[in-house]
């Protein structure tokens, strides 16, 4: 054996879940083709009372507490104020808070991507395009949202969230100083015909300081997913139409994961975490604070396995899936994926109402539907609230049966 569990992946989940690993006394090993400590790409938001409760705020890079969106469509409308602040970790700081531990335990990476795995009762082992065989007790597949690993039901098209963004300087400010928006659903700067048959799209963007500011044009989530090169697109076109010119540009992002997965076969003997066990919110697309909140209960289900040696690994596996996906999890889960199908059939008029009134629930209502922190029956309160405060438009649109909300529903109650 090469360790009790072996991480495939070197990504925010494989991270996270070995340093809970290691706390926890368990022998871990890694594989990933690239070095654990190698930057990551991506830039990671997350709301400011999450790290707060996880007593984790100093890993934030940039935090905002002027944080807004503009849900009316001309641009000299007012912003709806979020009155909770939000944040950019620092990426280098979260790596090495999940590394540090790892490395201090000893864990070692393998270099390589892995091409095969095999199971069987006592573990798993894993072949890489090297040609290293590593065995476990336990395999944890942390490779991300495509995992060619994992067993799931095929249910259709997957929506995917993309996006395009620019980290620069500009001619004029895109956004007011110190000011963080969430969504910019303004688009006086489309033509009718854009606008009527054109994708919904809108403008995530902040203020860095010193000049610099981030902005990207997003498409929450759609089947098949907008294109990048249309994204570019009307980012410039929303920044000319507001007089603003990109004068330098020193990272761009392009962004696309999926949004509605389903959920992964929960009896697999692969165990997973991250992207490839759909911990992505399937309505905000946001994962990182999931990783933080739900990695100890994930690896105490598996320390607890490990420390009976006559656990077969099919056993082990089937209990620390039910330690991430208990029952009310994937009930809500369930929830949120009819909700996004509804989502993203709305046209861009109906969609901005549907936000503008979604934010005018209390705080703790949208909050903790966005970050996944409500309890079951809260979330089914907050859902009927929205729908009982909707203008007519938007309720119809909550009530028509256009596409796979029916089977969606039913989970909720057999997921
Ligand atoms: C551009 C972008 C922006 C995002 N922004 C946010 C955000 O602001 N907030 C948020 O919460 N979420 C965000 N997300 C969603 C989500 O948090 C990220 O997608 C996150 O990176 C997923 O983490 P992961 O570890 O599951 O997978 P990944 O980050 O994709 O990591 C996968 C790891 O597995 C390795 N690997 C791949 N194949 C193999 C193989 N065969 N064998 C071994 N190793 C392999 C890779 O090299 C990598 O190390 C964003 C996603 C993207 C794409």
């Amino acid at each position: 054996m090469t360790a009790e569990v072996l991480v495939m992946g070197a990504g925010p989940a494989a991270l996270c879940i070995a340093s809970a690993l290691v706390e926890r006394g368990v022998k871990v090993a890694g594989v990933a083709p690239s070095a654990p400590e190698a930057p990551w790409q991506n830039t990671f938001g997350i709301w400011g009372p999450e790290v707060d409760a996880l007593g984790l705020a100093h890993l934030l890079g940039h935090r905002w507490s002027h944080t807004s969106s503009y849900f009316a469509a001309g641009l000299g409308s007012e912003p709806v104020a979020h009155g909770i602040d939000y944040g950019l970790f620092d990426k280098a700081a979260l790596q090495r808070h999940w590394l540090t531990p790892c490395q201090d335990a000893g864990v070692a990476w393998t270099r390589g991507a892995v091409v095969a795995i095999e199971h069987h009762e006592r573990g798993s082992v894993v072949t890489t395009d090297q040609g290293d065989r590593l065995e476990a007790r336990l395999v944890l597949d942390c490779t991300g949202h495509h995992s060619p690993f994992l067993k799931r039901p095929d249910e259709g098209p997957v929506a995917g969230q993309a996006a395009y963004g620019i980290v620069g300087r500009f001619s004029n400010p895109p956004v007011e100083p110190g000011q963080f928006v969430l969504m910019d659903y303004r688009c006086d700067h489309l033509s009718e015909a854009e606008r009527r048959c054109g994708p919904p799209t809108f403008l995530y963007a902040m203020d860095f300081g010193g000049g610099r500011f981030f902005v990207e044009e997003t498409s929450l989530a759609l089947a098949p997913e907008v294109p990048y090169d249309v994204l570019k697109a009307r980012l410039l076109k929303r920044l000319a139409h507001r007089g603003i010119e990109v004068l330098a540009v020193e990272e761009e992002e392009f962004c696309l994961f999926p949004m509605n997965m389903p959920l992964p076969d929960l009896d697999q003997q692969l165990l997973a975490f991250g992207g490839g066990a759909t911990l992505v919110h399937p309505a905000s697309g946001y994962m990182i604070g999931a990783l933080l909140r739900r990695s100890p209960a994930l690896a105490q289900a598996i320390a607890d396995g490990l420390a009976d040696a006559n656990l077969p690994s099919p056993s082990l596996a089937r209990a620390a899936w039910q330690a991430l996906w208990p029952l009310e999890l994937q009930r809500k889960h369930a929830l949120y994926r009819f909700g996004l199908e509804k989502l993203m059939r709305y046209p861009e008029g109906q969609l901005r109402q549907f936000f503008a009134t979604f934010f005018s629930l209390p705080k703790l209502q949208w909050y903790g539907f966005l970050t996944n922190t409500l309890t079951l029956p809260d979330l089914v309160g907050a859902m009927l609230r929205l729908f009982a405060v909707s203008p007519w438009s938007v309720r119809l649109g909550l009530m028509q049966q256009q596409g796979r909300e029916f089977p969606l529903m039913l989970r909720l109650f057999k997921p």
